[in-house]
Order: C-alpha cells, then sequence, then structure tokens
C-alpha cells in the first residue's frame, strides 16, 4: 500500500474500513479539521475513493489487507457493519484504536445478540431466537400472528426482514432456514406502530455524549425515503424517554462514535412509547440531515468521537429539516444525473443536493437531497420533488 500522506502540524490519519457513501461524507468535515482520510476500498469507483486521495483497494474480509491498512492510521473506523469479528480481532491484538470497539460493534452486527443485550436496557418488541418452521409456528401460536421474521446479519434497506402474516404463511418460511442452515432466525412480534422515529447518538471514548433532535424516518417498501427532524408533533416526554434510550444504550455498551437507534413509536395504555427495532453503529441514513441542518453534522461529530475529541453543538439550524432519499430510477436515461441539475438548482436555490457518485441501479441509495426552513409542507414538497426528479419520476 502506497505511504498516507499526512497534513504537517501533528493531524492524525484517520481509517475507514469501506469506501461507501458514509466514508465520502466524511471527507468535508475532515478537510475542515485538517484530519488526513484513509479509506480501504472496495474498487477505484467506490463513492469514497472518488473523493478521498488515500483509498487503498482491498478487501473488508481479509486479515492482512485490513492489517496492513490499519498499520497506517491512528483510529480505525467502519463505513459498515460487515467486517468479521475475526478480522475485528486480530486489529484488537495489534493495538489498533477501533471505534466502536468490536464488543460494542457486534450488537449491531447480530440483531439476535442485539435482542438479548438490550432486552434489560429499553424496551423492545417480544422475539425469539428461532431454528425452524416448528419453532415459528410454536412463537406464533404463544404470542399470535403477524410476526417479523429477520435474518440476524448482514440485512439492509427491508431485504432479511419478511412478514409472516398467519400460521398458513408459517410453512413458505421454509427456504428461509434453509438458506440461514444451522444458524437460528430472529422472530419478533410485527409491533403496530404509529411512525418510525430515531435516535442519534454520539460518545467518545472519554464518555463525552450528546444527541440530536429525535427524527421522523418515513418507509417506502423497506427503504427510507424521507427524514423529518423534528419529528413533527412528536410528545415531549417520549422524545425525553427516546434519547435517555440512546443514550442508556451508548453508554451501556459502551459505544464509540456515532450510533443510530431505530425505534418504533407507539401508544400504550393511551400514552405514546416507544420500542427498539435496531441499531447501527456509524453515521446513519436517519442523520444526513444534519449536514445542512445541525451545527455539528454526524460525519464531523463521528469523526471527533472516534479521536476523542470534544463533541460539536446538535442543535437544529432552523426549525424544520426535510431529507429527502434518492434512489437509483428504473429507466437507463436517468443516469445521467448531471443533466438535472440545471432544472433543479434553478428551480430551488435553497435545496442542496449530495450525490454519492454511485452508479445508478433501481431503487439503490445514490444520494439525498436536503432544505431547512418554517414551512414544514412546502419542504417535503419541495424535497420530494427534487428526489423525483432525480429519480425520474417526476418531469417537470
Ligand atoms: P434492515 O436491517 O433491513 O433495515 P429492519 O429491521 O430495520 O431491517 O426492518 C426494515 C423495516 O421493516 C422497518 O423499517 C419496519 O418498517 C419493518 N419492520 C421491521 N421489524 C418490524 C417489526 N418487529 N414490526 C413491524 N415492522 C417491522
Amino acid at each position: 500500500m502506497e505511504q498516507v500522506v499526512r497534513h504537517p502540524g501533528g493531524f492524525p490519519v484517520v481509517g475507514i474500513i469501506g469506501g461507501g457513501q458514509l466514508a465520502r461524507m466524511c471527507q468535508p468535515p475532515a478537510v475542515g479539521l485538517s484530519l488526513t482520510l484513509a479509506v480501504l476500498s472496495e474498487g477505484p469507483q467506490a463513492a469514497a475513493a472518488l473523493v478521498v486521495p488515500n483509498a487503498p483497494v482491498g478487501a473488508h474480509d481479509d486479515v492482512e489487507t485490513v492489517r496492513e491498512f490499519a498499520r497506517q492510521c491512528d483510529v480505525v473506523t467502519f463505513d459498515h457493519e460487515h467486517v468479521p469479528p475475526e478480522v475485528l480481532a486480530a486489529l484488537e491484538e495489534d493495538g489498533v484504536p477501533l471505534h466502536p470497539r468490536p464488543s460494542a460493534l457486534r450488537y449491531a452486527q447480530d440483531k439476535l445478540a442485539m435482542r438479548e443485550r438490550l432486552g434489560d436496557l429499553v424496551d423492545c418488541p417480544r422475539w425469539r431466537a428461532v431454528g425452524s418452521v416448528d419453532d415459528l409456528a410454536a412463537f406464533g401460536e404463544e404470542i399470535g400472528f403477524p410476526l417479523v421474521l429477520k435474518t440476524p446479519r448482514g440485512g439492509y434497506d427491508g431485504k432479511g426482514v419478511r412478514m409472516v402474516s398467519s400460521a398458513d404463511d408459517v410453512a413458505d418460511c421454509a427456504d428461509w432456514f434453509e438458506r440461514a442452515g444451522s444458524d437460528p432466525l430472529l422472530a419478533e412480534e410485527a409491533v403496530d406502530f404509529t411512525r418510525e422515529i430515531a435516535v442519534l447518538i454520539a460518545r467518545s471514548p472519554s464518555g463525552q455524549a450528546a444527541a440530536w433532535p429525535v427524527v421522523e424516518t418515513v418507509q417506502t417498501d423497506g427503504i427510507c425515503t424521507e427524514v423529518i427532524a423534528p419529528a413533527p408533533d412528536l410528545d415531549d416526554d417520549l422524545a425525553t424517554a427516546a434519547t435517555a434510550a440512546g443514550l442508556r444504550i451508548a453508554g451501556e455498551l459502551d459505544v464509540t462514535g456515532v450510533m443510530a437507534v431505530e425505534l418504533f413509536e407507539v401508544v400504550r395504555d393511551g400514552r405514546p412509547g416507544y420500542v427498539v427495532n435496531e441499531l447501527a453503529m456509524r453515521p446513519h441514513n436517519s442523520g444526513h440531515w444534519s449536514i445542512d441542518g445541525s451545527i455539528t453534522s454526524q460525519f464531523e461529530q463521528h469523526l471527533r468521537a472516534v479521536l476523542d475529541l470534544p463533541l460539536g453543538d446538535t442543535r437544529a439550524r432552523s426549525r424544520w429539516t426535510v431529507m429527502g432519499n434518492v434512489l437509483g430510477g428504473a429507466e437507463p436515461e436517468h443516469a445521467e444525473l448531471y443533466g438535472t441539475y440545471k432544472h433543479l438548482l434553478a428551480r430551488d436555490p435553497g435545496l442542496k443536493m449530495h450525490l454519492y457518485g454511485k452508479e445508478v441501479r433501481p431503487g439503490r441509495k445514490i444520494g439525498h437531497v436536503t432544505v431547512c426552513g418554517d414551512d414544514l409542507a412546502d419542504l417535503r414538497e419541495r424535497a420530494a420533488h427534487a428526489a423525483g426528479y432525480l429519480e425520474g419520476t417526476i418531469t417537470g
């Protein structure tokens, strides 16, 4: 691997395993802080490799490759949660400062481990580890249908999540157990939620923690399409309880860096409450609004946290921020994204564009747009318009 070039002045090198959009979005705040990023990238065209000069190509699951990469870095963090335990163990053995540490990261890598660990800390759905259709049927009989069946590892954007509507549906899940082999799956109650919300926390190795305002996340076909910050009409007590839950998880699990907690808002005894859906220990889609909408973005905060620097102010800059995810369109002509700029930027001078340099594939998250202001309905319309125009579903 080529030698990483450092900024003069004693500034550290932050290594990120994985060259996706999260690593890419760390680059602007790294420039501001004069930090050097190094990214272990999947390929020369990966989202982060296009903007970070130190982006050696290498496999995140190859122990020696990752070791060699880490030797050049002062701290190492992650673009995704897929680095295998044996690679993490080797880095720990080498004394590499890893954030989050593998002892915390495992709860974001494995939904069964997460459910087991969080049960005593915060409100969670009822769940069971199931190894067969018979186990699934028994769990359904016990707590009732519908249930949700999940692969504990490697799921994203709703892939790896299946609704099991009734007892008649259980037999159709046989192929899920076949694919899982001897590994159990996670079955949980289908939560009757009013909406999905998320809490974003940053925590440093010395224990300083900060939370952003709780946001609403809107999903379409299992994919997050819109985030509203702060969550409209959120009950004050629920905002406090949800934030406290996030801080508690971060503290108890000794999380370092940014962590997102995805929650379902529910009604319990006539009052708003929450149950925890899942954790991500890295900057997260539900926090992209913070680039334009908060005094400190989640990407800057993640860099500060992993370096154990004081954390920044997490307050919102505007009354409302709306983030719209841009998904790859179905039509190949919409791959020419630059062609949309004249119309979009002229139509809405307040629009902030964040494209990831990714090849357009149908349904793939290729960027996001953000608008900030006072009129929520107007902001939602503008974000949806821009995302739709980029996706090719809106033409005017
Ligand atoms: P992924 O890791 O793919 O993001 P999630 O566990 O977040 O998977 O699930 C994706 C979506 O499926 C959630 O955003 C939610 O809409 C729905 N979902 C997941 N778990 C449940 C559940 N227990 N009850 C109801 N809906 C669920």
